[in-house]
């Protein structure tokens, strides 16, 4: 666990954040394990537009949906996935300004907007929006592309590696969206959580080798301690680089490596 991740303190909390032209970003103040400094709640805003697109209300705190509540007039919000530090301030939020909400499942609609589909342009706020369908971390995953930069959400995060999701997680699914995504070439990437980073290309890449190698130490593991080995005795056998605290964690994305090997 990074000091930051235990602070309430973070800097960033509560001021908003101009990353790219069209992109700015208002941390959460939910800092956790799998949260780091909190979750990003990302506004969109074209260049001559008065209103704005938002990615994810992020938890359920009255000054944070506040916050996002006064930036101006919302012309739409996004859901990246369903996940609770990214959905729960919805309702407050809608509460508040009337906003309709777009998601990938039917949980999270509010209003006529309907479910995101996969490849779909979004045109609002001056901007145009794409949908790209990320499923790995969660099945409902979703990235939404725009000219120069990419919001991964939680599939590509500012910091870290991603959690494949123990309940509808899955990585051969993760594995091929990490490669769609790099196949979108250099472009900012504005994560769920953490710094938003340079090159997508190159962040794609260093994941998919890290995932390589834990692959490889999975299947090395294996070979050690038998084909029936359980992900938690190959955790304590493989993470021992990895703080013990997220073994936890580490078990889930070891049980996802089996579930990938055995296929
Ligand atoms: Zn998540």
């Amino acid at each position: 666990m990074s000091e930051a991740a235990e602070s309430s303190t973070h800097p960033a909390y509560g001021r908003l954040r101009a990353v790219t032209e069209t992109a700015s970003v208002l941390l959460a103040d939910n800092p956790g394990w799998l949260t780091l400094e909190g979750t990003n709640t990302w506004v969109l805003r074209g260049p001559r537009s008065d209103e704005l697109v938002i990615i994810d209300p992020g938890p359920d705190d009255d000054e944070h949906i506040a916050r996002v509540a006064a930036l101006g007039r919302i012309a739409l919000v996004l859901i990246s996935h369903r996940h609770s530090d990214h959905t729960d301030g919805i309702d407050k939020l809608v509460d508040l300004t009337g906003a309709t909400v777009r998601s990938a499942g039917s949980g999270f609609l509010r209003g006529l907007g309907g479910e995101l589909i996969d490849g779909e342009v979004i045109d609002a706020a001056g901007l145009k929006i794409k949908v790209m369908a990320t499923p790995g971390h969660t099945a409902d995953s979703m990235s939404f592309v725009l000219e120069d930069a990419v919001l991964t959400a939680d599939t590509v995060l500012g910091r870290g590696t991603t959690v494949i999701d123990n309940e509808d997680g899955n990585l051969a699914d993760y594995l091929e969206s990490l490669r769609r995504l790099g196949g979108l070439g250099r472009r900012t990437v504005l994560p769920g959580h953490g710094p938003d980073l340079a090159d997508l290309e190159a962040v794609v890449s260093e994941y998919l080798t890290h995932r390589q190698q834990r692959l490889d130490q999975v299947c090395a593991a294996l070979a050690e301690l038998g084909d029936d080995a359980t992900a938690r005795q190959i955790v304590e056998h493989v993470y021992t680089d990895v703080d013990e605290k997220l073994w936890d964690a580490a078990e889930w994305s070891v049980q996802a490596q089996l579930d990938y090997l055995r296929r």
